[in-house]
């Protein structure tokens, strides 16, 4: 039908000239050069690094972009259901090795590279992270991005093109410094600006009531207007032609700038307007796992979340369906309740704009929305004052009101009378001011709550939505525990584990059924084959060790002990409890005599994260870890038995580069505040094996492994409660190696005790809300266990074989299927 407007020799020149050039070393080499001295305006002779990476990257994004095309035109030919996938971070990384590798390209261009004079390991280390995330969360949503892609799902992302993304940490005297992340000061290759994309949204005004007969509607009018430009992320899929989309927002004033200012010589007023439309997705929030109520923010969210509406009943419209088949062609997943006023915006556009009434629109939205919580912990919980959002969004406000009290009065017969549990239900808190729960909201307007690990979804069920369960009956409440993709974490990161898999299997379908790599566990006898297992780790801790080198000037032993515990600083982390044994060793060893320090396991104690800006107790972990190691570090007389390092700027690239060095990692937050963990995962796919807590992902990893292959401790989230009770209210004695330890850091062994004081009063006048002195006996118990076992180095191989091998349920291939098949109800639909 689109193409009827053309004459056929028209169509035939077009389809003629855009026959696929062949992907090979010499097409791509003359593509280089093209972007060398086209898009660069280069030449061989001011050709660098850098320049290199860009036209590298530019052949790559050439071929992206024609597979992206293919892709979409299929999405809209077959115009099946589709997953929109709503996340405010998205923490991609670098772009280019992954392309490469997605689409099977990196020994063709590595080579075609070489020729012309380059090394493709210096070209990949000029990329800058895309680091538009906090942490797990907006990994979590990048590695379902490629599982959606690899797997041909019809699916786009939708997210917020932040000019800024998560801050550079520097460290400074021991303290986190934080630095703005100026990613988009170059050209970003892997994006594509959609100037013609652009949706206006509205913020402010007001809302008139217009009856009409024996109806009534609502206009919303007046306020500002800022423009969202879209600008699109190619995604490729491993070993398939499929590309999908996510979709960046990014605000810009609808006018460029007021004449009549300008030409009354107010030049910076003339601007303002311009300056405030762009500050609005100027910068990530960077706070993980913590609610901060501010304005912008909400802004932010409602921005976005308008902007793509738009964008998916746009795309639904053009179908020319009926809007009852909405659901049938659409479902959206909420990462996290940071887009829930989605579940609004659809209602307002379904009953104001199209005028479908009240009943009808809401039984759309609650069938097109699902809704994964990704935390218990209660100052992470969303909720926004009702005069913030009645000034920001007028009629949104009506619209949560109207919906809340149907939803009550529903809830009211269902427990007639019981006035606390509809209060408990309600999505408006009766507090002054009055706010509204985003959580609440989610789940009202969904037809599926996800939590991400077994033991979360089970806590939620039993804690913090205990009375929904009760209202809307278990079946709404599912688990999906996260995955993380082995295209990235462990082909990309782990080329050298990632060779041997595929020799000793034979094939490299392990990257597509994650589940294959149980046959490793055969090789589990073959000396050979673990021989060239340990050597795999051997090379992965000389490449850390250069890295710390570089970045901290410290020289570590790569036949040390590697112990790793790399996430953000979060007192539920329980970094400190890490820093706290570490002094307790230190102290063991130096009270040793030479006989006994022979018999000590060498460790690398390595540290990295960061913490949010406002956040002073994490920074005071930072600078404890720092205090300690610098200590540590310096003292001859413990023989480099021990080295603690803090590595700055934890971010994509570097875990890329730390996570395959492990021999052991921790995930020792206390039990019941991790959700699930991602990185966990990603450690023990990597050979490495975990010393943890029963919490999160840590649970379903350690049956899948077995006992004899991780190292769990401490108390089970079921005491916690009880445990709390009693720091509380009686005096429970403190473990009494943590309590040298405090009286070593008290004593000043470490710098100015005054500098910690807060840190350490977390544990006695703060009543030791993570229960670190509950856990810290259990703790080291289980790391003698640990330096124990990995005195027997051939068991220790084949501890680190058969993790590796058990990994295969953690691929977010697995999760992306069941959200596919139990969720979205979408199928695969390939190019
Ligand atoms: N931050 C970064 C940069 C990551 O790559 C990851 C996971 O790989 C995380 C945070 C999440 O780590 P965790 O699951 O330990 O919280």
């Amino acid at each position: 039908k689109e193409l009827s407007k053309w004459r056929p020799e028209v169509i035939e020149l077009w389809e003629k000239c855009s026959v696929p050039e062949t992907i090979n070393k010499e097409t791509f080499q003359k593509s280089f050069i093209r972007h060398v001295n086209t898009t660069l305006a280069r030449s061989i002779y001011n050709v660098d690094n850098f320049s290199a990476y860009q036209a590298t990257a530019h052949a790559v994004r050439d071929r992206l972009i024609q597979r992206w095309n293919e892709t979409q035109q299929i999405h809209t030919e077959r115009d099946q259901k589709r997953v929109y996938y709503l996340s405010l971070e998205f923490l991609l990384g670098r772009s280019l090795d992954n392309a490469l590798l997605n689409l099977g390209l990196k020994d063709s261009f590595g080579e075609g590279v070489k020729e012309l004079g380059f090394k493709m390991e210096d070209i990949l280390d000029q990329e800058v992270d895309a680091a538009l995330g906090n942490g797990g969360l907006g990994r979590l949503a990048a590695c379902y991005m490629d599982s959606l892609a690899t797997l041909c799902y019809p699916a786009w992302g939708y997210g917020v093109r932040y000019t800024y993304g998560i801050f550079q940490q520097k460290i400074v005297d021991g303290y986190q410094d934080e630095f703005p992340d100026y990613w988009l000061n170059f050209d970003n290759p892997w994006e594509l600006p959609r100037v013609d994309i652009v949706v206006d949204v509205q913020f402010g005004g007001h809302v008139n009531k217009i009856t009409e007969g024996d109806k009534v509607r609502h206009e919303w009018i007046g306020g500002e207007t800022v423009q969202a430009v879209a600008y699109d992320v190619p995604i490729p899929g491993y070993g398939v032609k499929n590309c999908i989309n996510i979709r960046l927002w990014n605000s810009k004033p609808r006018r460029k700038f007021d004449f009549g200012k300008f030409n009354a010589g107010e030049y910076d007023q003339a601007v303002q307007e311009q300056m405030k439309a762009e500050f609005l997705t100027a910068v990530l929030y960077p706070n993980d796992n913590h609610m901060v109520g501010k304005e912008l923010r909400l802004k932010q969210q409602y921005f976005w979340v308008a902007a793509s509406l738009h964008d998916i009943v746009r795309r639904f419209k053009k179908s020319q369906r009926d809007w009852n088949e909405f659901p049938d062609q659409v479902a959206i997943q909420l990462n996290d309740t940071h887009p829930a006023l989605a579940i609004v915006e659809l209602q307002r556009i379904l009953v104001d704009e199209e005028r479908l009434d009240w009943d009808a629109a809401w039984d759309i939205v609650t069938h097109t929305f699902a809704f994964t919580n990704h935390t218990v912990l209660p100052e992470a919980m969303e909720k926004w004052p009702v005069p913030m959002i009645s000034q920001l969004l007028p009629r949104h406000i009506q619209i949560i009101f109207d919906l809340n009290l149907f939803f009550l009065q529903r809830v009211e017969k269902f427990a007639p009378g019981d006035r606390d549990f509809l209060a408990r239900l309600s999505i408006i808190e009766e507090s002054t001011p009055q706010y509204v729960r985003m959580a609440h909201l989610a789940i009202v307007g969904s037809h599926r709550v996800n939590g991400v690990a077994k033991l979360h979804s089970k806590l939620i069920k039993e804690t913090i939505f205990k009375d929904f369960v009760k209202y809307y009956g278990p079946d709404k409440f599912e688990n999906k525990t996260n995955g993380i993709t082995p295209r990235r974490w462990l082909h990309q990161a782990n080329p050298k584990l990632s060779e041997l898999i595929t020799e000793t299997l034979g094939h490299k379908d392990w990257l597509k059924d994650l589940t294959l790599l149980k046959k490793l566990e055969e090789s589990v006898h073959d000396k050979e084959f673990r021989r060239r297992w340990m050597a795999v780790k051997h090379s992965n801790k000389v490449r850390l060790a250069e890295y710390i080198r570089d970045v901290v000037d410290v020289d570590v032993n790569p036949n040390a002990l590697f112990d790793v515990q790399v996430k953000r600083i979060h007192e539920y982390k329980r970094q400190f409890m890490n820093i706290l044994g570490v002094i307790h060793r230190y102290n063991t060893i130096k009270s040793m005599s030479p006989e006994q320090m022979r018999d000590v396991v060498p460790r690398v104690v390595i540290f990295g994260g960061k913490a949010a800006p406002g956040y002073y107790i994490a920074k005071l972990v930072i600078k404890l870890i720092n205090s300690v190691a610098s200590v540590v570090n310096k003292d001859s007389t413990i023989q480099d038995l021990l080295k603690v390092i803090f590595i700055p700027d934890y971010n994509v690239s570097v875990a890329e580069i730390i996570i395959p060095a492990s021999d052991i990692s921790q995930h020792i937050s206390t039990a019941g505040t991790e959700a699930s963990g991602t990185s966990n995962m990603k450690f023990v796919l990597n050979c490495g094996l975990i010393l943890g807590t029963v919490d999160g992902a840590n649970i379903e990893i350690h049956e899948e492994i077995g006992d004899d292959n991780i190292f769990m401790f401490g108390h089970l989230a079921e005491q916690v409660d009880d445990l709390r009770y009693a720091h509380r209210y009686r005096d429970v004695p403190m473990d009494p190696h943590l309590d040298a330890v405090i009286k070593d850091i008290e004593s000043g062994s470490f710098g100015e005790a005054r500098i910690f004081a807060p840190l350490i009063n977390t544990l006695t006048f703060g009543k030791d809300y993570y229960l670190i002195s509950d856990d810290f006996g259990s703790y080291l118990d289980a790391q003698k266990l640990v330096d124990e076992a990995y005195k027997k180095e051939k068991d220790w191989v084949k501890k680190s074989i058969l993790c590796t091998a058990n990994m295969g349920q953690f691929s977010s291939d697995r999760a992306i299927k069941e959200y596919a098949e139990s969720i979205w109800g979408i199928i695969p639909v390939k190019v």
